[in-house]
């Protein structure tokens, strides 16, 4: 005959939790021990969930963005927006989040930034659907076009992850505050970090204005050239082919 254990394994229903013969402990102490199994529990939930992300090759981890509902976004979003270009591109340009334009089309920087990073690309002799891989920090919109919250980018941070480990590029282009600061896990003006090559999970990472700024600040510009020039020898450097 089945033992209880047996039968309830059989219907899923293990493990059995048993209240724990343990001597009476202090409100105050139980609080810090939940909290504490909170805060593991959670710990393990994303590491589960990264460990899932990083099975995914490119069709995968875009079905599971698709289905995505780990944070509010996901409730205000019309679509969301993985990334663009060629998926062996030895370039990518990581912007800081869908606008209007991107969460209704389905594709990073459609809008007028998008026109010109275009435009910063073709100085570059390279174009989206070339050579190129497009994406941002977050995928999904956040209400308002507001910054991106610490919460909303951890969540989406494995997508951007697993997306440069599937590409391997030689040089990522930070474009903005946002994205530099996500990406090298600072908090700095874009002023101090440009101008210098940084590495990201080993990759070397450059970092410029983001188009939307340089089309209210015309006179930085220039200084965006100086910053995709260096891009252009950092990824020479790096033994990266130039377009001919
Ligand atoms: N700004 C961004 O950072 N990304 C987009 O995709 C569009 C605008």
């Amino acid at each position: 005959m089945a033992t209880r254990e047996q039968i309830l394994a059989e219907l899923g229903l293990t493990p059995i939790w048993r209240r724990r013969a343990t001597a009476p402990v202090s409100f105050a102490d139980a609080t810090k021990r939940d909290a504490g199994d909170v805060a593991t529990a959670t710990t393990d939930i994303a590491g589960d969930r990264r460990t899932q992300i990083f099975a995914l090759e490119w069709d995968g981890l875009v079905e599971h963005i698709a289905n995505c509902t780990a944070c509010a976004l996901s409730r205000t979003r019309h679509r969301t927006v993985p990334g663009v270009g060629d998926r062996n591109a030895e370039w990518l340009f990581v912007g800081e989040a869908p606008g209007a334009d991107e969460d209704a089309q389905g594709e990073p920087f459609v809008g007028q930034a998008g026109r010109l990073l275009d435009n910063m690309l073709a100085a570059l002799g390279l174009a989206r659907s070339r050579l190129v891989y497009i994406a941002n920090v977050l995928k999904c919109r956040p209400p308002n076009n507001r910054t991106p919250q610490p919460l909303e980018v951890d969540a989406c941070r494995p997508y951007l992850d697993r997306q440069i480990e599937l590409l391997k590029p030689k040089l990522v282009v930070a474009l903005g505050k946002s994205a530099a600061t996500t990406l090298l896990n600072v908090d700095a003006s874009i002023a101090s970090l440009r101008g210098r090559v940084h590495r990201y999970q080993g990759v070397p990472l450059i970092v410029t204005y983001h188009p939307a700024y340089l089309l209210r600040n015309l006179p930085d510009k220039a200084k965006a050239w100086e910053d995709l020039l260096l891009a252009r020898r950092t990824f020479a450097a790096a033994g990266g082919r130039l377009p001919g």
